[in-house]
């Protein structure tokens, strides 16, 4: 707490919004593991995980539940407390808290009463299944969970037809193929798409491909209606993927060509062959034979 002249400035808590592990209890980060050891309470979606996770780490903390049935209720609770100077970190039963999951109106009402609330960051389903999929992750929409409900999930699949970014989202095991059934419908089997199962768990398993190839192979998986799930979906105009299978098909006919003839030789038969741009498959071809001959 800061202290001028001996007189403390700042009287009100901190709200930390504590990232946990989404299987794999090695990913908690040691700035988390401080916090929970360090706070008065910790408000947790499910007490009993919570427990368990501390008990795993040695860490003993008062424990109060928060989640999407009680969290208007508690609200006005927990934040009177920050305001009295309390220290309380807000986790979930894994990964980052809010993203998909309860700790929203604790976090603005804690905001709107000038509580500082800071992030203790880890752990994020989404993030991490985006980060190996192998389609762009440089614009991203979150879409978590769609609607379970088939008519309004295909009126939102409908309207997410058209999104030029790559989709992430969120689905129950038990509706995974119908999910994928319906977005192949919907955005077209050509669509690339990617599914991180059990992401960090023993039995962590990733499929990718076009959305009417995984709809058929994966239509008799049995193991993929019972993990956990991520499903991320190329945008509609998935510049970077095409760019990088550009550059990739760019590669697969200079390197061969390079091996056998000058470069400016190589640079025009590739740029040709590939329907890349003259300059560009020349510095490229530069770019190549510098490394080879590094
Ligand atoms: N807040 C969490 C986060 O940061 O990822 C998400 C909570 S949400 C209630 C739970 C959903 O996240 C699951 O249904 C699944 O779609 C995804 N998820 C969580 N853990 C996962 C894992 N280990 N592997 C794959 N998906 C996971």
């Amino acid at each position: 707490m800061p202290v001028e002249d001996g007189i403390i400035v700042c009287a009100q808590g901190v709200l930390y919004v504590v990232a946990t592990p989404i299987g794999n209890v090695g990913d908690l980060s040691p700035r988390a593991r401080e916090t929970l050891a360090a706070v008065d309470l910790i408000a947790a979606e499910d007490t009993r995980h919570t427990g368990q996770l501390l008990r795993r780490l040695g860490i003993e903390r008062p424990l109060q539940s928060l989640h999407e049935h009680n969290e208007r209720e508690r609200v006005a609770g927990l934040v009177e407390r920050l305001h009295q100077g309390a220290r309380i970190a807000l986790v979930t039963d894994a990964g980052t808290p809010l993203v998909s999951d309860p700790g929203f109106l604790l976090v603005r009402a804690a905001r709107a009463r000038g509580i500082a609330v800071l992030p203790i960051p880890g752990p994020c389903a989404a993030i991490a299944a985006l980060s190996v999929a192998g389609i762009a992750a440089d614009r991203f929409s979150f879409e978590g969970f769609l609607p379970a409900r088939r008519t309004e999930r295909r009126e939102r699949l409908a309207i997410l037809a058209a999104e030029a970014r790559t989709m992430v989202f969120y689905e129950a095991p038990h509706r995974i193929h119908a999910l994928l059934a319906d977005l192949a419908e919907c955005f077209g089997a050509g669509r690339e798409a990617a599914i991180a199962r059990e992401l960090t768990k023993a039995h962590e398993t990733h499929y990718s491909g076009p959305l009417g190839e995984l709809v058929s192979r994966l239509a008799d998986d049995a193991d993929l209606a019972r993990g956990e799930l991520v499903l991320v979906v190329a945008g509609v105009a998935s510049r970077p993927a095409a760019e990088a299978d550009d550059a990739a098909m760019l590669d697969r006919v200079l390197v061969p060509l390079l091996g056998a003839l000058p470069v400016s030789q190589a640079a025009d038969l590739a740029a040709e062959i590939a329907g890349a741009k003259r300059n560009r498959a020349y510095a490229r071809a530069l770019e190549l034979t510098r490394e080879r001959d590094a």
